[in-house]
């Protein structure tokens, strides 16, 4: 079949109208390690800022970290439809802000999200076609206990509590596109760059000229 290059710019299959990656893991997985790697490897991909009711943790900075509102604020964006999905995590309220990724996703741009299981499927059902949603997991409850007590940040009882979370966090599995299992850090940093990879290099998009000379 012969493919001209305006019929293949034409073809909404191949260009990249952004993506939005979700990534979920239970506390204790290496998310955070992950996520911080993936930005670092892929410097383009938009960071979705999240409002939360949680006070600040450490030198954490408002509208970096997060945007960190009373609840009265938080509720009256909810209110008025400013979340694209919202989730109380841990006794906190999380909120993903709707109009930033909605304009990241207009631009044509990538977006990386690191929120709790319920956004990411509520992120799903708001946007179908562009979410993609990674699950880590760890490799056994035993490392991940052993994981949260090498953290020393939570006592005994906060360990059972987000270990008893765990299990129905991980349980969510069939809901995600793919499950990364963190057991060595430089193996699912490379699964989780092939993933993003794949999803945003369109290699019909990037070799048109190419394809427009093998078949004319
Ligand atoms: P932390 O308070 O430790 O930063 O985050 C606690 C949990 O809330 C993590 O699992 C994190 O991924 C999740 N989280 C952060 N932002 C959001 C958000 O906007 N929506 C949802 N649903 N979860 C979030």
């Amino acid at each position: 079949m012969k493919i001209d290059s305006e019929f293949a710019l034409n073809d909404s299959k191949h260009i990249n109208h952004g993506k939005i990656f979700v990534i979920s893991a239970p506390s204790g997985a290496g998310k955070t390690t992950l996520v911080g790697l993936l930005r670092e490897r892929f410097p383009l991909l938009a960071e979705s800022v999240s409002c939360t009711t949680r006070a600040p943790r450490g030198k954490e900075i408002d509208g970096v970290d997060y945007f960190f509102l009373s609840k009265e604020e938080f509720f009256a964006k909810r209110e008025a439809g400013l979340f694209a999905e919202w989730a109380e995590v841990h006794g906190n309220f999380y909120g993903t802000p709707l109009d930033f990724l909605q304009h990241q996703l207009d631009c044509g741009k990538d977006i990386i999200c690191d929120i709790d299981y319920q956004g990411a499927i509520n992120i799903k059902k708001a946007f179908p076609q562009e979410a993609v949603l990674i699950l880590v997991l760890p490799p056994s409850m035993e490392e991940l206990e052993s994981r949260l007590r090498l953290r020393a940040t939570d006592n005994p009882e906060v360990i059972k509590t987000r270990l008893h979370n765990a299990k129905n966090e991980m349980r969510q599995y069939p809901h995600f596109d793919f499950v990364v299992v963190n057991n060595d850090l430089k193996v699912a940093e490379a699964q989780m760059t092939a993933i993003i990879s794949a999803h945003t290099d369109s290699s019909i998009f990037h070799n048109l000229e190419t394809i427009k000379k093998l078949t004319e």
